[in-house]
């Protein structure tokens, strides 16, 4: 084993499909009955999926609104990340990552070999962009990796301070990799219609939150010319199975079908967000951050006890217990898991407020 990977520890899920789960910030519900199955009795599975990943793309890109040349299909966004990762990372380049943030930046920078900085955000969880700043132009990062909205504050950046991010990257020669997992909740991107006019600039999109594919595993890739091309240089060919672009292909193709789905996640996340409220008006020590997403953060000391007791009523959330943030992380659900969830924070509060 590699002496940079010794520290690192597998990312473990437990597979629980008979509990609520508010804790991965999946789509509450399935389209799949949406696609069409008869589709997939042409399906070559005996040939390497070349067509179909192409296909993907094309209906990816007009439902999107990006240039169909220059998207890169992955088996996730998480293979995408890793993809960056190989290609921007000698061992010992730098990178700079946010804290909190998404937690495969840091693996995956980590597995390259290269030493990464971790910028902690402010305490509203707003971007401290003159430390950032300085930061860069002191360890000229090769990456810097930041989702938007951030996963897990919910926060939305602002696109002038999104753009200082890439102009100091830019003047470095570093690459930014904005991680747009969660943008289909908050509106549109206004980097959408602009990624080429970047050197340095790589988004990342995902099906497996508001376009609710998790299992299907599609994540894109987007930028300019000559990055698509050198990324793919180092691309497994095949990396998109067939089933999973046809069915991600006929749903991509059914724009009603998702836009409705968004609007009825937007009205659950809307739910949440009053039972939320709710909560932490009568928890003293808890503080609701605003969100741009499917998910609602909670500053709470008593994090880990609050996840514990919705686990015993078989609620699955995400809690964070450490020096740096103590938080419940709850994601979207339906009508009734949100009835479960209401009853048992009511429960708490009733014992504990
Ligand atoms: C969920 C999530 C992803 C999605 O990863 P996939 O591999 O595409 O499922 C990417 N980035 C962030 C910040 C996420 O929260």
């Amino acid at each position: 084993m590699r002496q940079s990977i010794q520290l690192l520890t597998p990312y473990k899920v437990k597979p629980e499909f008979d509990m609520v789960r508010l804790d991965s910030n999946e789509a509450f519900m399935s389209l799949l009955s949406s696609a069409d199955f008869s589709k997939l009795g042409e399906t070559l599975i005996n040939r390497y999926p070349a067509e179909s990943s192409d296909r993907l793309v094309e209906a990816y890109a007009r439902f999107a609104g990006f240039p169909e040349g220059n998207i890169l299909p992955g088996n996730g966004s998480d293979e995408l990340i890793s993809l960056i990762s190989q290609y921007a990372l000698d061992p010992g380049d730098e990178v700079i990552v946010f804290e909190p943030d998404f937690s495969m930046y840091e693996k995956n920078a980590l597995i390259m070999g290269a030493e990464v900085t971790k910028i902690q955000l402010n305490d509203d969880f707003t971007l401290p962009l003159e430390v950032v700043k300085s930061e860069i132009n002191e360890r000229k990062p090769r990456l810097l990796f930041l989702s938007n909205p951030n996963n897990p504050t919910g926060q939305l950046y602002s696109e002038a301070e999104i753009e200082e991010l890439i102009a100091a990257m830019n003047q470095i020669g570093g690459i930014l990799v904005l991680d747009e997992a969660y943008m289909d909740f908050a509106g549109e991107s206004p980097f959408t219609g602009r990624v080429l006019e970047y050197d340095n600039l790589i988004i990342l999109r995902t099906a497996s939150k508001a376009l609710g594919m998790a299992a299907l595993r599609l994540g894109f890739l987007i930028a300019n010319d000559r990055l698509v091309e050198g990324i793919s240089c180092i691309k497994p060919p095949y990396n998109v199975n067939t089933i999973s672009a046809l069915i991600g292909t006929q749903l991509m193709e059914k724009a009603d079908v998702l836009d409705q789905f968004l609007l009825l996640q937007l009205e659950q996340i809307a739910e949440l967000e009053e039972i939320m409220s709710a909560f932490a008006a009568q928890i003293k020590e808890a503080y609701l951050y605003p969100s741009s997403t499917n998910f609602f953060l909670m500053k709470f000391t008593r994090a880990r006890e609050l996840a514990n007791f919705l686990y015993e009523k078989r609620i699955k959330i995400r809690f964070f217990d450490d020096e740096s943030l103590q938080a419940v992380r709850i994601s979207a659900g339906t009508k009734e898991e949100h009835d479960s969830l209401r009853a048992a924070l009511n429960e708490w509060s009733e014992m504990y407020a």
